[in-house]
This record gives structure tokens, C-alpha cells and sequence, in this order.
């Protein structure tokens, strides 16, 4: 029987946690407690949400908060409005998230929730009903300093923006009940990120997943490639939405050759490399990629092409053991979460194919929204130039710390990054005493 993703990331923080051992003999013990407690959320709230719909009916929704881990700062991690959303995904998830803060050493830990929905089913109003349900939920246990909730798959700005003005209403209540007056001196903003800019969010969070993995690139470029001019240097984007075309944007302002992109319906592929802002006007335009002067292929295809890069942005577990022995690409930069199985890792392992994981390659939007929260306690926004002035370098320092991994232990590059992260949080459990 196949693992459930939490039991997959079990799995994984053993495998760290013994090439990280030898590090750690003066206290083994404490070390193994560490590695134990890690194994489960410190917390999972878990209840139904009953609300209204239009038609006057009530319908109930299971919904899930998991606080992995705050030994570095207030749990953080998205809610995903989906109907596979499940207790043991939601934990995996934010164990996931625990490593992916701890990788940019950013102050945050892990946590995520979800909602067992399809949110196309339900109308606006429904859907901003159940926001508010779900925020009344886990107020108790959300805040500032104690948990900072985000957009996942399918939840948006639009939704935080309800989920924050309920937040608030709860917290004047409290003020007007008398109870916990310390947490209402908190900026209400400050507890959810990925917010509209018209209400606390950060100018460059849209394109900081993206940019922050065109940052890993040019790392990797200067590691990797250090002999081939950028423009020599091809990259093909599977994914033409929110990160895909940021990524494709910035890579060929940077001077990159970008040979090829894909959405659900398709790729397209020029060898000498296209302009990506002028195919995405095409697609505005015209609701498609383009059809002439640019050759058509299939998503699958695209992933086997003759590139040097191969980013995978858009859906989990593309790269497989089927295809994964096809690839020609020298490097992966995985831009969409999951989007290498185990099995295919291993390949890509032995045949030398270098991966620059999710929990790195995707971390600038996470770090965006640290950049929020910052602002936000502050009440002052900085500006575009600011924000990505202070992206750069938390993706440059990341890639690095990965690399010096690397090179010092010829660790895969996913294994290089989960023992800097998994170490990281180890060693503040350790500092605190906890274990
Ligand atoms: P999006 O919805 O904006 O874009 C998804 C893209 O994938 C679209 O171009 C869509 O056409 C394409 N697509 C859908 N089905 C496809 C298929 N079968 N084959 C090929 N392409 C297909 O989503 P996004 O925000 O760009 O997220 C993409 C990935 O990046 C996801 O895995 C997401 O979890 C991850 N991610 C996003 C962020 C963020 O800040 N947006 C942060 C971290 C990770």
C-alpha cells in the first residue's frame, strides 16, 4: 500500500535525521527527542462548519488547522479550499512548511489548514460564509505571534480580506467582554498574509515566487554552469500562471534563453527562445498560447525537451519513474510543490540531473509574505524596490547554505536542504530547552 503524505513525511525527516546524527553525539538523546516530536503536529484542530447556503438548506464542511511546529517563530502556512483536503495531507503539509521557513531562516514555523470543499460548487456569498466559519473556528488559536494563516490552492486575497475582518470583529468583542484585552492590542492585519494591497498586503508578493526562483537560478547558473553565457543557457517552464510566467518574465529579463512554457491545454517551443510578456499578451488577448510561428507540443513533451534548465511550475508529481530516465535537462528548478515523486528523485539522482527542491526554489513567496507581517506590525508599507531589495539576499544566502551542503557532503540537493532546515529547528528546540 502507498504512504499517506504525512507517513511520506515521517519517512523523509528520518532519512535527515540520520545523515544529520553524526553531528549531534554529545546529546543523542535530546537529539532523538528532537527528531521524535517532529514526527507530529504540536497541535491539529480539526471540526465541521455548518453554514447557510443561498437556497436557506444548511450544509456541513470538515476543516482542519495544523500547528507543526513554532520553536522559531509563529506557526505559518496556507488554508486550501479542496475536496482531497485530509488530516494527514494537512499534517504533511505543515511539517512541509516548518522546513520551508526554516530554509530562509526566516522567524516562523510550520503550520496549514484546509477545508473539504470544492469551492466552485458554492456561490460567493457561500464561500465568504464559510471563510468567516472556518476563522471562527480557529481563532482561539490563531494571532500575530501565535499562528499567521495564508492562501493555498484555492483561496485568494478576496478570501483573507474576510477572514481578517472577521478576525477582528471577534477580537473588538473580546476588547468589549473585557477578555483577553493583550491580544487585541495586535494589528488585526498582522495575523493573515497574502491580503489584497488594499487592505495590508505587500507590493511584490504576486511576483516573489517566481522572482525568488529566478534569484535560486542565477545561483545556480554561477555554481553549475559557470563556463556557459546566460543567453546560452535554456530553460523551458512547464506552467504559464502566477509562477510560471513571473519566473519566465524575470529569467528572460536576467538575459536566460526561454524556449518553452505550457498551461492545462498545452506547450509552446522556440529553440532560439521567445519574449515570455509578449506570449503572455497573446494569451490575454486570445485565451490560448500562441498558435503560429512557435511550435506546438504536449505538457509531457515539454518536460523531455533538449534544455539545461527544467522548471516545473505548475502541478505535483510530473516528473515520475517513467519519464524521469528521459530528461535532458542538467537541472531541475521545482517552482511547483511536489512536482518530483521519490522514485523519479532517485533517477534524477543517479543520472546526475541536479534538483534545486520546492522548499528552496519556491520559498520567495513565503518570504513575501514575511515581508508583510513585518510591515504590518510596523503599520507601514515599504515599497516594490524595497520588498525585492530584501528577497534577494534570503534567496541568495539559501541557495548558498544549500550548496556549501552539497559540495561538503555530495548530499543531493534536496537532502542538502532538508538537513539545513531540519538542523535549524532542531538546534532552536535545543537552545530552548525542550527536549
Ligand atoms: P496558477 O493557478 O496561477 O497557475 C497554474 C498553471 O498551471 C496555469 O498556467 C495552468 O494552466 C497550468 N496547468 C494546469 N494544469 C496543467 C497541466 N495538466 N499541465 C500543465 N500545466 C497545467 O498557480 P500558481 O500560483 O502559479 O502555482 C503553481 C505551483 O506553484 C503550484 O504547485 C503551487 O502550489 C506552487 N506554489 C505557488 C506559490 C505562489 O506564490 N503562487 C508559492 C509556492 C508554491
Amino acid at each position: 500500500m502507498s504512504m499517506n503524505p504525512h507517513q511520506q513525511a515521517v519517512k523523509q525527516l528520518e532519512q535527515v535525521a540520520e545523515l544529520l546524527r553524526p553531528q549531534y553525539k554529545a546529546v543523542e538523546p535530546r537529539f532523538n527527542a528532537a527528531i521524535e516530536r517532529l514526527k507530529e503536529p504540536d497541535r491539529v484542530i480539526e471540526g465541521e462548519l455548518k453554514i447557510t447556503l443561498d437556497n436557506g438548506q444548511t450544509k456541513t464542511f470538515t476543516a482542519f488547522r495544523a500547528q507543526h511546529n513554532n520553536a522559531r517563530g509563529p506557526y505559518k502556512g496556507g488554508i486550501r479550499f479542496h475536496q482531497n483536503v485530509s488530516k494527514e495531507e494537512v499534517k504533511a503539509l505543515s511539517t512541509w512548511m516548518t522546513w520551508k521557513c526554516a530554509v530562509t531562516a526566516i522567524p516562523y514555523g510550520g503550520g496549514k489548514g484546509g477545508i473539504i470543499v470544492d469551492p466552485k460548487t458554492l456561490s460567493p456569498d457561500e464561500l465568504q460564509r464559510l471563510s468567516r466559519a472556518y476563522t471562527r473556528m480557529i481563532a482561539d488559536y490563531i494571532g500575530a505571534w501565535v499562528d499567521v494563516p495564508a492562501p493555498d490552492v484555492n483561496t485568494t486575497g478576496q478570501i483573507m480580506a474576510w477572514m481578517v475582518d472577521e478576525y477582528q470583529q471577534l477580537q473588538t468583542k473580546r476588547l468589549l467582554d473585557n477578555k483577553n484585552a493583550a491580544g487585541v492590542a495586535e494589528n488585526p492585519l498582522a495575523t493573515f498574509t497574502g491580503k489584497p494591497l488594499g487592505l495590508g498586503g505587500s507590493e511584490g508578493r504576486e511576483e516573489a515566487t517566481g522572482l525568488g526562483g529566478v534569484f535560486v537560478m542565477e545561483r545556480l547558473a554561477q555554481s553549475l554552469f559557470a563556463d556557459t553565457p546566460k543567453k546560452k543557457l535554456r530553460v523551458a517552464i512547464q506552467g504559464f500562471g502566477n509562477v510560471g510566467y513571473w519566473f519566465a518574465f524575470h529569467a528572460h529579463r536576467l538575459g536566460y534563453s526561454v524556449v518553452a512554457v505550457s498551461d492545462s491545454k498545452g506547450g509552446v517551443y522556440t529553440p532560439n527562445g521567445f519574449t515570455p510578456a509578449e506570449v503572455l499578451d497573446y494569451k490575454k488577448k486570445n485565451g490560448a498560447l500562441p498558435t503560429e510561428h512557435m511550435e506546438q507540443i504536449s505538457n509531457e513533451a515539454l518536460l523531455e525537451l533538449d534544455v539545461d534548465i527544467l522548471v516545473p511550475a505548475a502541478l505535483e508529481s510530473v516528473v515520475t519513474a517513467q519519464n524521469a530516465s528521459k530528461i535532458k535537462a542538467r537541472a531541475i528548478i521545482e517552482m511547483a510543490n511536489g512536482p518530483t515523486t521519490p522514485e523519479a528523485d532517485q533517477v534524477l539522482f543517479e543520472r546526475g540531473v541536479f534538483v534545486v527542491p520546492d522548499i528552496l526554489a519556491n520559498a520567495g513567496g513565503v518570504s513575501t509574505s514575511y515581508f508583510e507581517w513585518v510591515q504590518n506590525l510596523q503599520g507601514y508599507s515599504w515599497t516594490h524596490q524595497e520588498v525585492i531589495n530584501k528577497l534577494q539576499p534570503l534567496m541568495n544566502t539559501a541557495f548558498d547554505q544549500m550548496w556549501e551542503m552539497h559540495q561538503k557532503t555530495s548530499a543531493s540537493g534536496r537532502m542538502s536542504t532538508y538537513m539545513n532546515a531540519v538542523k535549524r529547528v532542531v538546534d532552536t528546540m535545543l537552545l530552548r530547552g525542550q527536549v
